[in-house]
């Protein structure tokens, strides 16, 4: 399967692809992970990159679809991938059907992923990551280490994302609703686009995901 997941910074697009991936056996891909990793390494990309993320603004078109265009080239990609954080604009989603079509391949499906605004913040402003492993957790939902602020899988003292501050949520909810929702028109009118409202128990959400694309 070749999924993409849309939705809003905060709407647990990472989480759900995560548990979707296990049970499909098929990668799944967050470009925030990859750019993320990239700042950490301080290599040349996540130099470039840095500003824009810390600001909540989207790292430019050209940097990111040449990220993804190397990412799949891995081996794991051809059972299949879960896209999380990408396209998110209509730039990218044109790169991405000319990456595909290159190789006589097409999505399954684009997944939107619908949460309302105040569960939004909510998620957003209880997040915490492991620096270790990125595992992610949230203190407002059940989804808390079980252990008061460390990782429940290496132990590491849980970190607040740098863009996890509420006036950057606030910027990045913005570059969501002028730069990504669009997409949702988009895939809908590919006849790409599955619906799922997300509220509720997450295996329940995962397994609600799971029937739509299959
Ligand atoms: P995320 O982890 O998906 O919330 O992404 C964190 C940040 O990484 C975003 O706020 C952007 O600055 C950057 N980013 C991730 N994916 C993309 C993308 N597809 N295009 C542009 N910027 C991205």
């Amino acid at each position: 399967m070749r999924l993409i997941f849309l939705g809003a910074p905060g709407a647990g697009k990472g989480t759900y692809a995560a548990q979707l991936s296990q049970k499909l056996g098929i990668p799944a891909i967050s470009t925030g992970d990859i750019l993320r990793a990239n700042v950490k390494a301080e290599t040349a990309l996540g130099r470039e990159a840095r500003a824009f993320m810390d600001r909540g603004a989207l790292v430019p078109d050209d940097l990111v679809i040449r990220m993804l265009a190397e990412r799949m080239q891995a081996e794991d990609v051809r059972r299949g991938f879960i896209l999380d954080g990408f396209p998110r604009t209509l730039a990218q989603a044109d790169a991405l059907g000319r990456l595909l079509q290159e190789r006589s391949l097409s999505l399954t499906a684009v997944v939107n992923i619908e949460v309302p605004n105040d569960v939004i913040i909510r998620r957003l402003t209880g997040r915490r990551m492991c620096p270790t492993c990125g595992a992610n957790y949230n203190v407002n939902t059940n989804l808390k280490p079980k252990t008061d602020g460390l990782c429940d899988r290496d132990g590491t003292p849980l970190i607040i994302r740098s863009d996890d501050n509420e006036e950057t949520i606030r910027q990045r909810l913005q570059v969501y609703e002028t730069q990504t929702a669009a997409l949702v028109e988009y895939y809908r009118n590919a006849g790409l686009l599955r619906s799922v409202p997300a509220v509720g128990q997450i295996p329940e959400i995962v397994a609600a995901i799971q029937a739509a694309v299959g």
